[in-house]
């Protein structure tokens, strides 16, 4: 999984290789700018300590001299640039081309810097779209294994983990590298032997990052999965809020929240406490070898005189600036490891194949003219092996209103699911004129289906945008009539903006019945030739109910109509009903017929309806 992860980083950031590119030259710039830097520094402190006429003397020597070490070529040129006649006239030129170095430094910084983070941005931009994309292709399957708080948590904090860490990686991982080379060839080049022994902070260091690495990616895993189990607590509880207040049990799900969030505490504080051992760690073990050189160094400057001072001071002042790179790579990795954790979760997502998936060709279906079969259809939810429909065969002819009756968890909504294929049959087939309609263009097949449950979804948007969802080309005419027939023109004219008002999430402005009323409207607009609808079971009252059954009978004119039926009427002026029972078909035929027969339909109409007769609502 690690190494697909970074092979996938690598094919993400692969299409900004122009900018990255650019912004690598502006890190070369930027090092070599920041090196001389720290070299007219040490120039600088020479410049004042030493001793100006004996300077003026060594550069005359170096001058006709032929056999110079690359350290004191160097330093013949920077004198060659910043060396006047007198002391003072030699600190004014120094002072400005330092001036100049640290501006030049620090525009290359800038531009390297805005450059990584338009990589940056791009990149986390482009990954939450596509798992954004990628979510809405995935099946009703996944939806039953996954919580829309885990869900979101990948999507706002993982993502989020990715960005912060691709920020410091890509700021950090370019540049410091070349940093700590350079630093390190000018080390070598002023002294070899103090440079071979400050190399001894590589391995010792590489060692306790890349453990503190293995054990940051374990916490941070561990971080992730409880914030998303937080989220998912906090989407679930406010989207209960109602049944919460209800059964006043405010005070279990705070206490249950702050559980979880103490628990998520303990894991960010001790991933804290780890992740910032980081750097004083290095600091540390840099100082120790700082101190050792200094030592060292100290004794071959004043007694063994093997080393000059400026030599000295420079190499001291390097090796103390290469310390910040070096503690800065060890934090990269660190981010590095936090942000593989939440890697591994985004591409987890991103990875599920979609189970609901086009043949390769499709066929397009525009109409529905014959019938719908079911033939020896078996089903079961992943979720639970058990089965849930067998053996099921019936048909729906054009024009027929076909009745699902039986009682609750007997299979009626499952049935009604296979048909749009938000689940695909495990067994048998379901044909729509004579073409089993796996072989359907998806879009082609939704768009025959008209879907009206018992749960009314209304977006937090306008009336009239919420009719007319996912419609495009219809004008304000054809709203307006929809709503008429579906009894719902009144109440919204009524409303302070007409079809323009917002109604807000989940229509909460609204009553039951009007919900029920502008979904109706959504459906007839929509104008499908089959028609999907589970009655609502619960009674509105009076007045509403017979609003809401007549906007129900408008929807049904002319339409094939399959019912999850709860309703007398419904089931008595179908064409057929379907009696189910533990996911078998148990009885078939008219209300007469199937009264006649005296089996499971009788004693069901006997027993349920008695009692519902006056709000001639069946609990079937
Ligand atoms: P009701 O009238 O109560 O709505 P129903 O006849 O429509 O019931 P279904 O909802 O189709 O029954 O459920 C049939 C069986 O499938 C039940 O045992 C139910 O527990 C199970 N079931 C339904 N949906 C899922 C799901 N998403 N994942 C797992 N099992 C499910």
């Amino acid at each position: 999984m690690t190494e697909s992860i970074y092979k996938r980083f690598f094919r993400l950031v692969y299409p900004f290789w122009p900018i990255l590119l650019l912004s690598g030259v502006a890190s070369i710039i930027y090092v070599v700018f920041n090196s001389l830097s720290v070299w007219l520094t040490a120039s600088l402190i020479n410049n004042i300590l030493s001793d100006f006429p004996k300077i003026i003397a060594e550069q005359s020597a170096w001058e006709t001299a032929t056999d110079l070490s690359v350290n004191e070529q160097l330093k013949y040129f920077t004198n060659k640039i910043v060396l006047r006649a007198d002391p003072v006239q030699s600190l004014k030129v120094l002072c400005i081309v330092i001036l100049l170095v640290f501006l030049l430094k620090n525009i290359f910084l800038y531009i390297k810097n805005i450059l990584t983070s338009r990589v940056q941005l791009s990149l986390v931009t482009d990954i939450r779209n596509r798992l954004y994309e990628h979510i809405h292709s995935l099946s009703m399957r996944y939806f039953d294994s996954k919580s829309t708080g885990e869900l979101s948590s990948i999507i706002i904090n993982d993502v989020g983990v990715m960005q912060s860490a691709l920020t410091t990686t890509f700021q950090k991982l370019i540049v410091e590298p070349i940093n700590i080379l350079v630093f390190m060839t000018i080390l070598f080049v002023i002294s070899w032997k103090l440079t071979l022994i400050a190399l001894i902070i590589v391995p010792v260091t590489g060692i306790l990052f890349i453990s503190i690495g293995r054990s940051m990616r374990r916490k941070s895993r561990r971080t992730q999965k409880k914030i998303a189990r937080i989220m998912d607590i906090i989407t679930e509880t406010i989207s209960s809020m109602r049944i919460i207040k209800t059964f006043f049990t405010k005070d279990r799900e705070i206490h249950n929240f702050k559980n979880e969030s103490i628990k998520y505490f303990h894991l960010l504080f001790r991933r804290a406490k780890l992740g910032k051992l980081g750097s004083p760690v290095t600091e540390m073990l840099g100082v120790i070898i700082g101190v050792i050189l200094l030592w060292i160094g100290g004794v071959e400057v004043i007694v063994n005189q093997t080393l000059t001072p400026e030599d000295f001071i420079r190499f001291i002042l390097i090796l103390f600036s290469v310390l910040a790179p070096i503690k800065q790579l060890t934090g990269v990795n660190i981010q590095i490891q936090k942000s593989l954790a939440s890697a591994e979760r985004v591409f987890n997502v991103i990875d599920t194949t979609p189970h609901i998936v086009e043949v390769k060709n499709p066929i397009e279906i525009s109409s529905f003219n014959k019938e719908i079969v079911f033939d020896n259809v078996s089903f079961h939810y992943d979720t639970n092996n058990e089965k849930v429909l067998g053996n099921i065969s019936f048909r729906i002819s054009k024009g027929e209103i076909v009745a699902l009756v039986g009682p609750s968890g007997a299979g009626k909504s499952t049935i009604a699911d296979l048909i749009p294929r938000f689940y695909d049959v495990k067994e048998g087939f379901i044909s729509i004129d004579e073409q089993d309609i796996r072989n359907l263009k998806i879009q082609s097949l939704r768009n025959l289906l008209g879907i009206v449950s018992q749960e009314v979804i209304l977006f937090n948007d306008s009336v009239k945008n919420n009719i007319k969802y996912g419609l495009s080309k219809i004008d304000g005419d054809q709203i307006v009539t929809a709503a008429e027939m579906a009894n719902a023109r009144d109440f919204i004219e009524k409303m302070p903006l007409g079809f323009d008002t917002v109604i807000g999430e989940r229509g909460v402005k609204l009553s039951g019945g009007q919900k029920q009323r502008i979904a109706i409207a959504r459906a007839i607009l929509r104008n499908p030739p089959i028609l999907i609808l589970d009655e609502a079971t619960s009674s509105l009252d009076t007045e509403s109910e017979k609003l809401v059954q007549e906007a129900i009978e408008n929807l049904m004119k002319d339409r094939t109509v399959i019912v999850i039926a709860h309703r007398l009427s419904t089931v008595v002026n179908a064409d057929k009903i379907v009696v189910l029972k533990e996911g078998r078909i148990v009885e078939m035929g008219t209300h007469d017929e199937l009264l006649q027969q005296n089996g499971q339909y009788k004693k069901l109409y006997d027993v349920q309806f008695k009692d519902t007769r006056k709000s001639n609502i069946v609990s079937f």
